[in-house]
């Protein structure tokens, strides 16, 4: 991090950050596909420990053969199942959805809620579906969504040092305006997709470098070690 930047509050680079993932990624957006709330829910399940890529390739047929709460309520656990199948721990996917969607229909006369709590309470929804579906569904910032991508990068920013997504979500609320918790995160994710991924952050191209903790920049090189054996004549 440059000296300078090295220097500011926390909470000043955060917004410093904000701004310039807004500059760098201005229509990102929730990459799954849905048309209603209760699929974006099912996505949003669907897309644990899975690409956005894959479940929008399963979705299609899924929302065409069951495509509200109460078809996937009444669904044959088997067919769902075999629906989901490549998108990974389908078993438990299947049986999270139509556990959410029988509650979806029993309890709130078959539309998602759009409470924190109540979001919860659907089996297979922890914060991180919850605030996905209250977010992109409804226009509602109730937390930071906190996935592979957020943990990594603010972890690598220096504006977490926590590893338990609860505790992240807590350290980033303090830093990031309530309006732009979802903009935070969705456009954190972009970033770390395309710049700073996983293995090998491309921290020499990266447009946070001078803001983040964790930059490794190449020596300046080069050109100046190469000048600096250039004979004098
Ligand atoms: S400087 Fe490197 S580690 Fe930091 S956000 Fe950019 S790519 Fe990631």
């Amino acid at each position: 991090m440059s000296p300078r930047r090295q220097r500011l509050p926390k909470k000043q680079r955060a917004l410093e950050v904000l701004a310039r993932l807004k500059r760098l990624y201005p229509d990102a957006t929730c990459s799954l596909d849905y048309e209603t709330p209760v699929q974006l829910l099912v996505a949003t399940i669907l897309s644990a420990q899975c690409t956005d890529e894959r479940v929008n390739l399963v979705t299609p047929a899924l929302f065409a053969r069951f495509p509200d709460a109460r078809a996937m309520a009444e669904a044959d656990l088997s067919e769902l199942e075999t629906l989901v199948r490549s998108t990974g721990f389908y078993r438990n996917k299947a049986k999270n959805i139509q556990g959410a969607c029988r509650k979806i229909v029993t309890d709130f006369g078959g539309e998602v809620p759009q409470t924190m709590a109540e979001l919860t309470s659907l089996p297979g929804a922890a914060r991180k579906t919850a605030n996905v579906v209250l977010a992109h569904a409804f226009g509602i910032n109730a937390g930071v969504t906190v996935d592979t991508h957020v943990k990594r990068l603010t972890n690598r920013l220096g504006f977490t040092k926590h590893s338990d997504p609860k505790k992240i979500e807590q350290d980033l609320m303090k830093l990031i305006p309530q309006p732009d918790w979802e903009n935070w995160s969705i456009r954190l994710i972009y970033h770390g997709r395309a710049v700073c991924n996983a293995r090998k952050p491309a921290c020499d191209r990266c447009e946070l470098a001078d803001l983040c903790a964790a930059a490794k920049l190449s020596p300046p090189s080069e050109a100046i070690s190469e000048q600096s054996s250039t004979p004098i004549a």
